[in-house]
């Protein structure tokens, strides 16, 4: 039996390359409180990520979260329900109404032409996804968002290195916030990031992720503890240092299946946007039932008899998830619900091995597989 393959595998460097990176901590006894590899970090990723201001976190959801805490939001927030459970926890675990606008089904993400008539005189924000590691119209967003004086948080989870149109992705909208786990390109075990404009809001959000202490006698936030400590920040240094080539990679291993897989009746795959450089973070195979032959679902479970361990990602959509008790009607996100039941991201990582990328193709397109 061949090793068991899953959807992704964390980027690490070598052994000793992190031990040479976290050897000084034995002598500092500085283990967190944004410390020297803290804020090494931070300073590599403001220049990497091309942003102009940047704030490190324990993991991408507290990064969400905060942000949105210390934009001051009240009432509605435009979101789409085809993205990861933080995006919607983010902004209900906030006190905010999350109003659910359908997704484009070209690259899945908030379809533009439909935000504003979900406006009215609650909405304050629109929290939107780079889903898949693709950009938003951010154009029409920021045009709708001025028009009607709402900020705009993007979830750029997805979107690490991302550029359009030679910006770093976390340029565009008010904040965009990034993740560092384990399972996405790049990572600080856990871990995640606020870039911004506005350096009073960066201001909150630093004291925010410290639970709001301002001064040592003053604490004037009702902040949380969402410090990256130093082992994450040394992990991220030394991730970063080979990110370009983790990139390289994952772009073969991409090419690979979009050779394998084009022209192929019945499957959409993924394209890279016009103006947009690309970080190949992922890669979304939308099923049609009738054309293909078989069922995302029989896909699906046809890998994994092979041992080949792909995702449905994302299903299911957030507004359906059992913690809100259908208070959301999914029926006014068709094109999102439609998605979410066809759609399956295969296994996408740097190391994963041309051959192996043949073999997963070939068992989807297996005539047995298929009726
Ligand atoms: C991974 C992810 C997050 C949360 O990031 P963590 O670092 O795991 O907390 C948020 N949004 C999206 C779309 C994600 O994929």
């Amino acid at each position: 039996m061949s090793e068991k393959i899953l959807v992704t595998r964390s980027s690490m460097p070598g052994f000793e390359e992190y031990i040479e990176e976290i050897r000084p901590l034995w002598d500092t006894h500085w283990l967190t409180n944004m410390g020297a590899k803290h804020q090494e970090l931070e300073a590599q990723l403001k220049d990497y990520l091309a942003v102009p201001n940047i704030s490190l976190f324990s993991n991408g959801h507290m990064a969400l979260e905060l942000a949105i805490q210390a934009m001051g939001l009240k009432g509605e927030v435009i979101t789409t329900p085809f993205t990861f459970a933080s995006t919607t926890h983010a902004i209900v675990r906030n006190g905010l109404e999350p109003v659910f606008c359908d997704i484009n089904s070209e690259d899945y993400t908030i379809d533009t032409t439909k935000i504003e008539a979900l406006i009215n005189d609650r909405t304050s924000a629109i929290v939107p996804v780079h889903v898949y590691g693709n950009v938003c119209n951010v154009e029409e967003i920021e045009r709708i968002a001025k028009k009607h004086e709402l900020k705009v948080i993007y979830d750029a989870a997805h979107t690490f290195g991302v550029k359009y149109k030679d910006s770093g992705i976390g340029c565009f909208g008010d904040a965009s916030i990034y993740s560092f786990h384990a399972t996405k390109v790049f990572n600080t075990i856990e871990g995640g990031a606020v870039s911004f404009k506005d350096e009073e809001f960066g201001l909150n959000l630093y004291r925010l992720k410290n639970f709001g202490i301002r001064g040592p006698e003053v604490v004037d936030g009702i902040g949380a503890n969402a410090k990256m400590n130093e082992f994450q920040a040394a992990m991220g240094i030394c991730n970063l240092r080979h990110i370009n080539d983790e990139i390289e990679k994952r772009r073969k291993v991409y090419e690979r299946y979009i050779k394998n897989l084009s022209n192929i009746e019945g499957i959409k795959i993924p394209s890279i946007q016009q103006d947009v450089l690309p970080n190949y973070s992922y890669f979304p195979v939308v099923f049609d039932n009738k054309a293909f032959g078989a069922t995302r679902n029989e896909v699906y479970n046809r890998l994994l008899e092979n041992n080949i361990v792909s995702r449905k990602y994302f299903y299911p959509l957030t507004n359906t998830f059992e913690c809100f008790h259908g208070k959301f009607d999914v029926g006014l996100t068709p094109v999102a619900l439609n998605i979410s039941k066809r759609v399956l991201t295969l296994p996408l990582f740097a190391d994963l091995k041309i051959e192996d990328v043949d073999n997963i193709c070939n068992i989807i397109l297996s005539k047995e597989n298929r009726c």
